[in-house]
């Protein structure tokens, strides 16, 4: 099995828009790989590569602003496959595909949920080749299997870790979903956001694991970090820096809120989030940030509550004497502005 980054639209960018310098950043696990693709377009081109070493999580985490700032033409941002081709000004995005094949994770599957008869078809950017295959070979075996539809940033059936939209409707449709790939991430974010049953299915081990125990422990913990979040009196408020994880807005709307049912609110500004960067902030009891929910969800190592967009709609529906009911479950746990973003030049 192989993760192939997309050259050939790299290459035919670079003959079209003839770059002197490109930004590229792309996610930890296709580093490798993407340095392999800028020793290529230097031979190839003469086109000086800049790396951004940035943490590089997800779409959210395009270079687009640093592109003047780094004297370049233009950035790819590698391995985020979406509907969008391009984002903001100068950034394109490029997609890489894993050519693992999912026959022998399917027959298993095909034992282990049997009890499921109606099954919800997903995966993540890497494996999106796949859904058609698979989705046959399940319905040979005689299950009915449904598909998520595509969107303005997701393509049909795929998901981020963070928005779930395109299959969320499917919910009262199926019995289970079953994730294609090997991302506890993806899956375990799938089964919080539509409650349902939720397999993985790893194609690389060739095992099918059910989520509910390693949702059900993030779902308490998140309740958990609710609960705690109430008896705070100073806040806070993290606005990310990421370009894709601007929620100003929120931040602004969460920060009123919890001023209004008197607590005090320091308003902090991070582009990683982490208790390192936290820790000199020793007078804040609690905090809520409107980046990457799953700064939240997944962060167990964090000294205080650390509460993501969803945790705080909890939080001031409790201190508002309302439920906070099933709080993870929504098409999206933060609004991604990175298929909204128009281009103005670069075009193509
Ligand atoms: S905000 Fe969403 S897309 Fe960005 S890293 Fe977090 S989960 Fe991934």
């Amino acid at each position: 099995m192989t993760v192939r980054i997309d050259e050939e639209k790299v290459f035919r960018i670079i003959e079209e828009k003839r770059p002197r310098v490109v930004l590229v950043n792309a996610p930890g696990g296709l580093l490798r790989q993407t340095k392999e693709l800028m020793q290529k377009v230097r031979e190839k081109y003469d086109v000086t590569c800049i790396l951004a070493g940035d943490s590089c999580f997800g779409i959210c985490d395009t270079v687009d602003e640093d592109v003047p700032r780094m004297q370049a033409d233009l950035a790819f941002h590698i391995g985020h496959n979406a509907t969008v081709q391009t984002v903001g000004d100068y950034t394109y995005l490029i997609d890489a595909s894993d050519d693992v094949k999912f026959d022998g994770v399917v027959a298993k599957a095909a034992k282990t949920v049997r009890p499921y008869h109606r099954l919800g078809l997903v995966t993540f950017s890497q494996h999106m080749q796949e859904l058609s295959r698979v989705k046959g070979q399940l319905e040979a075996r005689g299950f009915e299997v449904q598909m998520g539809k595509g969107n303005n940033l997701l393509m049909a059936s795929q998901v981020f870790g963070c928005d779930f939209s395109t299959v969320f409707p499917l919910r009262d449709s199926v019995d289970a979903f079953l994730f294609l790939g090997e991302s506890e991430f993806h899956a375990v974010g799938l089964a919080l956001a539509t409650g349902k049953p939720t397999f993985m299915l790893d194609p690389y081990m060739e095992e099918v694991v059910d989520m509910e125990k390693a949702a059900e422990e993030r779902r308490k913990r998140a309740v958990l970090a609710v609960y705690r979040a109430l008896d705070a009196r100073v806040f806070g408020v993290i606005t990310g820096l990421k370009e894709g994880q601007k929620m100003l807005g929120r931040s602004r709307w969460i920060s009123k809120r919890l001023e209004m049912n008197g607590r005090r609110v320091i308003q902090l500004a991070l582009r990683d989030i982490t208790p390192e960067r936290l820790a000199p902030h020793r007078e804040i009891e609690a905090f809520v940030q409107t980046a990457c929910p799953r700064v939240s969800i997944d962060g167990f190592n964090f000294d205080r509550p650390v509460l993501s967009i969803p945790q705080a709609d909890a939080l001031v529906a409790l201190m508002e004497g309302r439920e906070i009911g099933e709080f993870l479950q929504r098409p999206k746990w933060i609004e991604l502005t990175v298929g909204l973003t128009r281009r103005n030049q670069n075009d193509g």
